[in-house]
Parts: structure tokens; C-alpha cells; sequence
């Protein structure tokens, strides 16, 4: 199958397909990329395949490459990158998808820009943070997964997109300091006009994500697929785990600064789902909030926040948008409109109406 065939193929889903693509780069000059592009070393393994740092003419280009077996997950990923308007600052730069060969030495490719910063997983790895880093990390981040969540009218408009696989080895760090949101490959997407949500051409019943980063209600199996807010709601709980690892780099009163997977003292490396049920919805347990943070007034809002989106029930989180808010008054110092006491209005709305 072609690239041009897969595109025709999104049918539903506004889409610039046939004639340009998400990168605006012509459909016929991405199709070349993959045979000019040269390998320097591999930068990244996650489920679906292997991520190398390539060279492309001059530039450095992130290149991963699928397994012929999850064509499928290709497919998605390419699919969502394609979006009209899904290009923003905090979401990875789609550069082009590409595929060679056929049947099994078929391969799938998937080009971006490159971040040598990695993931976010890997950036906190490295050393500890400052609050003002940790503050923009978090907001950055919450800015891309906002845009995705974000619906824009009109028949040249985006559908609002969930993640589905929120976690700090799915956001990567920029020069900047800034985060942007990658590994698309199980978003779904909701628009208005069509009044149904779009999981993708396959059978992902078994593809729901990270364990550890699951949501009490997925976990519990109490999760609404049939209203998009749920899916919005999952990765608002997922992304709060993600600010914890972020706010728990920092040292505060000397304390902290070690980097912790979120859960770290409670399950195992790899834990199934029965493990992570028993942790998160039938003891109830969160990660660790440090004494010190509540001393702090910027700390101690950001936490009270994170704890807000953390809550077992899904309709008491806030929403992406509303987080977002809160974030950018933390980041300017508290000053500013969005003030900190979350207003009902702002939280997300438990009826599948979607804003
Ligand atoms: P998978 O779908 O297999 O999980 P990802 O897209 O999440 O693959 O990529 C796997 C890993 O590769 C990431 O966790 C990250 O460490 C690294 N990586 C992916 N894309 C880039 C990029 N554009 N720049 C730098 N590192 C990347
Ligand atoms: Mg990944
Ligand atoms: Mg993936």
C-alpha cells in the first residue's frame, strides 16, 4: 500500500490527503526521504520498534522505524500526524512517513525532528532541576496535550485527540527547555460534525496504553469508551503522574531531587494490571507529596493541583485546558488572571459535551 492510498483512506477526517502533508512537504518528495536519509546511531526502543538519530541532507532527523508486524500502529501514528492544524510548538514535528519494500521485507518509517535531549523520562535522569525548569517542563508539555485535546470547528478544522499513552517516555525535551508531546500511535479522535469517536482502522483491545500509567477507571474497567471525555479524563490522570516525576526533581529544604518512576514504591518494574489495580483503585495510593512542598506557595498550589488531576473519579479532575491555566499562572510567579482556586465551571464537564 502506498502512503497516497493510506491517506485516501482517512476519508472521515478532515485531512490535507493527496496533496500535501502534515510536514507541508509534497507527498512524492517524503517518499524519497527514507532512502536519502543515513543512520548515525539508534536514540530510542519503545513497543513498537527502534528510533535512530539519522541525517537528512544537512539536517538531523529522528527516524523510527516499525516493525513489519505493526503496520497498524504505522499506520495510526502517520494517520494523527497528518491532521490539519495538529502542528504546534509542543506536539513533535511531523517530518514525513514512508514505506519500502513488500511483504516481509516491508518496511515502515516515521521521520520527525530530532530532540537530543530524548525523552522526558530520559532529561530527568540526567541531573536535577530547578522549580522554574520543572515549571515549564510541565507547562510546555500540558500546552501540547491541550492542543491535542482541543477541538477547532469549521470543515478545515482539527478533531479534538486523545493520547491514550500520556507518559515521560512519550514527551520529549527540546533545546528550549520545552516539552513536546510524541508516540501517537493509539491517539483516538472525536469531532462534532461526525458525533463519533475514531479509534483507528484496527482491533486495539489489547493496546490500551502503559500499565503503570493507567487510570483508576481503566483499570477498574468502569471507563466510558463511548464518551470522549473519558479518553480526555485517562490522559489528564496519566499527565498528573508525569508532573509528579517532574516536581519531584527538585530539592526542596534539601530533600528530594532523586529521580522515581511514579509508583516506584509499590509495584514492580514491569507491574500487570491486576498489580496496578490493587495499588491504585483498591488501596487507593498515590505517589508520595513531601512535606516540604506545602511550604511553598507556587510548590504547594502546583501540587494541589497535580492531586486534583490524579482523583479516582474522573469527573472531579480538571480539564487539559483548565490545567494549562493554572500551569502558565505558576510559571509567571503567581501573578496574573487564572488565579489558583479552580472555579466549577472550569472543571470538566461529566456529560459527553465536549469543550
Ligand atoms: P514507541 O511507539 O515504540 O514507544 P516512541 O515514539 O515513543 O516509540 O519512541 C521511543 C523512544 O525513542 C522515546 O521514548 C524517546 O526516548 C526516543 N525518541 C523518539 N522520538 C524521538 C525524537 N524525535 N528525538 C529524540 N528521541 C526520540
Ligand atoms: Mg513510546
Ligand atoms: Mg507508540
Amino acid at each position: 500500500p502506498s502512503l497516497r492510498g493510506h491517506n485516501e483512506m482517512m476519508g472521515d477526517w478532515p485531512s490535507l490527503a493527496g496533496t500535501s502533508s502534515g510536514s507541508g512537504m509534497p507527498l512524492l518528495v517524503q517518499r524519497t526521504i527514507s532512502r536519502q536519509i543515513e543512520i548515525v546511531r539508534e536514540i530510542g526502543k519503545g513497543r513498537y520498534g527502534t528510533v535512530s538519530l539519522g541525517k537528512w541532507k544537512d539536517e538531523k532527523v529522528a527516524l523510527k522505524i516499525f516493525n513489519s508486524t505493526d503496520e497498524d500502529s504505522w499506520f495510526r501514528e502517520t494517520e494523527i500526524y497528518q491532521t490539519v492544524l495538529l502542528r504546534h510548538d509542543n506536539v513533535l514535528g511531523f517530518i514525513a512517513a514512508d514505506i519500502s519494500g513488500a511483504g516481509s521485507w516491508t518496511q515502515l518509517y516515521l521521520i520527525t525532528e530530532y530532540h537530543k535531549h530524548g525523552s522526558l523520562y530520559d532529561y530527568l535522569h540526567t541531573k536535577p532541576i530547578v522549580l522554574a525548569e520543572a515549571l515549564k517542563l510541565a507547562y510546555s508539555a500540558c500546552c501540547g496535550l491541550a492542543h491535542l485535546h482541543t477541538e477547532i470547528a469549521g470543515t478545515q478544522g482539527k478533531p479534538a485527540i486523545a493520547h491514550r499513552d500520556v507518559k515521560s517516555k512519550n514527551i520529549l525535551v527540546k533545546n528550549d527547555g520545552e516539552c513536546c508531546v510524541a508516540d501517537m500511535g493509539l491517539a483516538v479522535c472525536f469531532s462534532r460534525l461526525h458525533e463519533k469517536i475514531d479509534i483507528g482502522s484496527y482491533d486495539r483491545s489489547n493496546r490500551q496504553g502503559t500499565k503503570r500509567y493507567m487510570s483508576p477507571e481503566v483499570l477498574d474497567q468502569t471507563f466510558h469508551p463511548e464518551s470522549f471525555e473519558a479518553y480526555k479524563a485517562s490522559d489528564v490522570y496519566s499527565f498528573a503522574l508525569v508532573m509528579w516525576e517532574v516536581i519531584n526533581r527538585i530539592i526542596v529544604n534539601g530533600v528530594g531531587g532523586e529521580y522515581m518512576v511514579p509508583y516506584h514504591d509499590a509495584v514492580g518494574e514491569d507491574p500487570d494490571f491486576d498489580e496496578m489495580r490493587k495499588v491504585v483503585v483498591l488501596e487507593g495510593m498515590r505517589p508520595e507529596i513531601h512535606v516540604g512542598w506545602h511550604a511553598h506557595k507556587i510548590i504547594s498550589t502546583y501540587s494541589a493541583t497535580m492531586q486534583e488531576c490524579w482523583s479516582a473519579r474522573p469527573d472531579s479532575r480538571l480539564s487539559m485546558l483548565r490545567l494549562r491555566k493554572t500551569l502558565n499562572f505558576l510559571v509567571n510567579g503567581g501573578r496574573g488572571a487564572a488565579g489558583s482556586a479552580s472555579s466549577e465551571s472550569d472543571r470538566k464537564p461529566s456529560t459527553s459535551s465536549n469543550s
